[in-house]
């Protein structure tokens, strides 16, 4: 009798890649599943049996972002070979696809919060020396050559003692831009102290949740909410400025995303937004729900709504320096209090679409230059590099010096970042990463490596050895 096939699955299959179990931490193989209009890791550990989570909740952006890939490029530098293969080579090793557009280094585990969400797990632990800072900033030089930027974080890196004295040392190293990430709890209390962070220029990275008292008591255990608000306006007294950094989570401030653009646009220290889908990483005081989580194409949507079509899903891209299912951006003019979409002006696609060989295409090269600047991991807002004159050394050309002052307040940046986690882990993603967490033995490791694969408990481990030797 002839047999024929049983029921038809309720998936598509995608492919496959590597993924790690979310119990034990193992690589292990992972399907790339598309159901209904979600795409879905499903992987089996042999002790663990099988896990499903999903990437990305829009199949068609999921796809579409694939076009937006951009060759890598080769750092100067290894600091480590090919031994045991991906992820417990770095790094970076010659086997990474991307260079560091973005170093982190954590100044300190310590922190003046205890948040209950927290990807760092930060509140106790040690200082780095300036000394240790020091030789991390010279390793970041031999393979980089001039670096695009340099972050300080944490922990919370305003209440390291030497802080100004570490950007002061990264400035000194022709490093281009330094920023801080903070919660700016300091920049609120110490106005001198924003006074002198001012005479070093950082862009500030700050966090900021929403614009309700409760946001910040469920994601940071207090209500941080006038803090925030003083922190900005002492900037702008100060004459610095900075990037708003909203964690989102579902059913917590998912509801908020228009008015902290709306806030961030009317505010003058505020060059952008950046969103991040809250992670599974570190603390969490959100349970785990990997099939149901906030994804990038989400946020973008949600931003379309609450802002009533002022920023649209189609205004975005993904970024092509990393890999482009790891964040999305875009960009506006303001043009006297009007909010343009470049990609109302401009057909983007026509330079950052690198599927297509745009050499057959009459594009202008400084417009190719400029656009692939501010699609970059390596873009701060109100920096030479987004107001249109240097771009990445690495990634781009150079173009000419243009009146800073006067383009600042005229180009506003939204991006969408989407971290990993144990659950959506994605070793595709992982080697192509640009954003790098520079250790004190010189070592560079992929931001989602050192929160998601022990590289963080390693490196604290070594630091506490290395105190009590001291
Ligand atoms: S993530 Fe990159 S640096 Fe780390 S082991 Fe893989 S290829 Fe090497
Ligand atoms: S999230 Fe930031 S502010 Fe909160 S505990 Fe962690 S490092 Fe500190
Ligand atoms: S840090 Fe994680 S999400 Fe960001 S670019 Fe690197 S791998 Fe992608
Ligand atoms: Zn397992």
């Amino acid at each position: 009798m002839e047999k024929i096939p049983g029921k038809v699955r309720n998936h598509i299959f995608h492919g496959v890649t590597r993924s790690i179990c979310p119990e034990c931490r193992q690589m292990v193989d992972a399907q790339i599943l598309v159901r209904d209009t979600g795409v879905f890791l499903h992987k089996r550990c042999p002790e663990h049996g099988w896990h499903e989570a999903l990437v990305s909740s829009d199949v068609d952006w999921y796809l579409n972002s694939a076009k937006y890939n951009k060759p890598g490029a080769v750092p100067l530098d290894l600091a480590t070979s090919v031994v045991q293969g991906c992820p417990y080579d770095c790094g970076i090793c010659p086997e990474h696809q991307q260079h560091t557009c973005l170093g982190l280094i954590e100044v300190t585990t310590r922190c003046n919060l205890e948040c209950p969400t927290c990807f760092a797990d930060a509140g106790k632990g040690y200082d780095l020396s300036l000394e240790q800072v020091e030789f991390i900033l010279d390793r970041f030089i031999e393979s980089e050559g001039r670096p695009e930027i340099v972050q300080f974080s944490g922990g919370e890196p305003t209440i390291h003692p030497r802080l100004l004295e570490m950007i002061a040392a990264a400035s000194k190293r022709s490093i281009r831009h330094v920023m801080v990430n903070t919660n700016g709890l300091r920049l609120a209390q110490d106005a001198d102290f924003v006074r002198l962070l001012a005479e070093c220029e950082p862009t500030i990275y700050l966090q900021f949740d929403g614009l309700t008292t409760v946001v910040y008591e469920r994601l940071r255990g207090f209500d941080l909410l006038d803090a925030k608000k003083k922190a900005l306006d002492n900037l702008a007294e100060a004459g610095l400025y900075a990037i708003l950094v909203a964690t989102i989570a579902k059913g917590t401030n998912d509801g908020e995303l228009g008015d902290i653009l709306r806030f961030a646009l009317d505010h003058p220290a505020v060059l952008g937004v950046c969103y991040q889908p809250v992670t599974f990483a570190g603390r969490n005081c959100h349970p785990p729900d990997p099939v149901k989580r906030i994804t990038v194409p989400d946020v973008l949507r949600l931003l379309e709504k609450q802002t009533d079509g002022l920023f649209q899903v189609s205004d975005f891209r993904p970024v092509p320096c990393p890999h482009p299912d790891c964040s999305a951006c875009s960009y506006a003019f303001i043009d006297h209090g009007k909010v343009i979409p470049i990609t109302r002006i401009i057909d983007v696609d026509d330079y950052l679409d690198f599927a297509v060989n745009r050499t057959s295409l009459d594009l202008s090269e400084e417009l190719r230059s400029a656009l692939e600047a501010l699609w970059s991991m390596a873009s701060v807002m109100g920096k030479e590099k987004t107001t249109g004159a240097r771009t990445c050394a690495a990634c781009s050309i150079d173009l000419g010096e243009p009146d800073l002052k006067e383009l600042r307040g005229q180009c506003f940046m939204v991006q969408v970042h989407g971290f990993m986690d144990e659950y959506n882990f994605d070793i595709k993603r992982l080697m192509k990463c640009c954003v790098h967490q520079l250790l004190p033995d010189g070592r560079a490791v992929p931001f989602c490596a050192y929160n998601c694969l022990g590289y963080r408990q390693q490196v604290g481990l070594e630091q506490e050895h290395a105190i009590g030797r001291r």
